[in-house]
């Protein structure tokens, strides 16, 4: 169900706050206004765009352009414009597809009868999912969104967000200044069809750090704690890595920053253990050499893979310590491709890192640990015992061809 009466004061609320974005240089400005500008959103469905275009002069031909505020496409729509200057244009948002809750800015331009191509100033409007009847909480910076539950689910799922927040305090720099919107469904299929909708493949919860959105899939519930605290901590990770990092967190590898994000989740989900086991037995293991640009498409390996990584991050800053794993996404965010960037940060390269992890955490192929541990001592005390063992053989050799002379 839309509400387009909500986003109808939303869009003129906006239009009021927005000043203007960068308009075309060749553009000549003034000549039009624009006025009762309405967006009506059907999310994943359609977009109705409806102004009326105020210009001192006739308009010869009018343009509805529009395009997501973090995209560099814009897309450009003529639009008829009626007597006394309305237009109206409905975009099928089913073709091209806009994330949720993310913000489209639009404009006009319109060639008068001057022959002069005019532009009007840009309003930006939210392409919200709204199927559900959001309710809403806010503390601090963190505003929580929810259609299912009381309000004591909202509260329990600020009350996650603070302890989350808290909680990866020592790993990742928190920001409390920039606002976060966490956005609760009731069930994976709802959350499933909004991301399709968005034109993203689900794979569990889904953050957006860009846009300062998680989305999340927990039913109220028994359960409902346990799901909170695991799933708003890892998105809520996310939205803070990238707040550190910036342009850097898109270098770092998945299998690090989903390492990361998972380790922060209150209850780990008890099923990545028995996972790591059965791939370990099965040798089915997937190398993090194979998870540095994304996870797999296929559920099962998308889980192993989240599985791998919770434990390998987690065994990197049990050996490296928080500073290691600084160091981690210092390199990458510097550029430094997968293998060479843990060479870079800890000394080791990934390929290495990796069979260390599987032999000290897995416990895969301990006579290869035992051997690579032992080979500088084996080594060493081969030269101390060869050295004087072919020294007492020449010693040998030489007595008894003294023996022998002398017999
Ligand atoms: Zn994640």
């Amino acid at each position: 169900m839309s509400h387009p009466r909500k986003l109808v004061f939303r869009a003129i609320m906006i239009l009021l706050m927005v000043a203007s974005i960068p308009l075309g240089a060749s553009q000549a400005q003034g000549g039009i206004e624009v006025e009762n500008a309405t967006v009506a959103v059907n999310f994943g469905q359609s977009i109705t765009f409806s102004a009326k275009i105020k210009s001192s002069m006739p308009i010869k031909q009018a343009s509805l352009l529009f395009r997501g505020v973090n995209e560099t496409v814009t897309r450009v729509e003529t639009v008829q414009v009626a007597e006394d200057g309305s237009v109206s244009f409905t975009y099928d948002a089913s073709q091209n597809l806009f994330p949720p809750f993310s913000s489209i800015v639009f404009w006009f331009q319109a060639t008068l009868a001057d022959d002069q191509t005019y532009t009007s100033a840009a309003i930006t409007f939210p392409y919200d999912d709204n199927r559900f009847p959001w309710r809403e909480m806010t503390r601090d910076n963190v505003t929580v969104h929810w259609y299912a539950g009381d309000d004591a689910f909202g509260a329990a799922a600020l009350d996650s967000a603070a302890t989350g927040m808290l909680a990866m305090n020592e790993l990742i720099q928190v920001s409390l200044t920039e606002p976060v919107n966490l956005y609760i469904y009731s069930n994976v299929t709802d959350l499933q069809n909004t991301l399709m909708l968005g034109g993203q493949e689900w794979v569990g919860g889904h953050a957006n750090p860009e846009l300062g959105v998680a989305l999340v899939a927990i039913a109220p519930g028994s359960d409902q704690i346990k799901e909170l605290e695991s799933e708003i901590p890892h998105e809520l990770a996310h939205i803070m890595l990238y707040r550190s990092l910036r342009d850097k967190y898109d270098k770092q590898p998945a299998w690090l920053l989903e390492g990361i994000a998972s380790m922060v989740e209150r209850y780990p989900n008890p099923d990545y253990a028995r996972a790591l086991e059965l791939a370990g037995e099965n040798g089915s293991l997937l190398a993090f050499e194979d998870l540095c640009t994304a996870f797999p498409a296929d559920a099962g390996n998308a889980f192993l893979a989240y599985a791998q990584s919770q434990s390998f991050v987690t065994y990197i800053r049990k050996t490296y310590g928080t500073s290691g794993l600084g160091r981690l996404t210092n390199a990458y965010g510097d550029g430094f491709p997968c293998e060479l960037g843990a060479t870079n940060a800890l000394g080791t390269p990934l390929s290495q890192l990796d069979s260390r992890w599987r032999e000290d955490v897995l416990g895969q192929n301990t006579l290869g640990v035992a051997t690579r541990n032992l080979l500088p001592f084996i080594l060493l005390l081969l030269l101390v015992l060869i050295v004087p063992i072919w020294g007492s053989i020449d010693m040998l050799a030489q007595r008894r061809k003294r023996a022998e002379q002398s017999k």
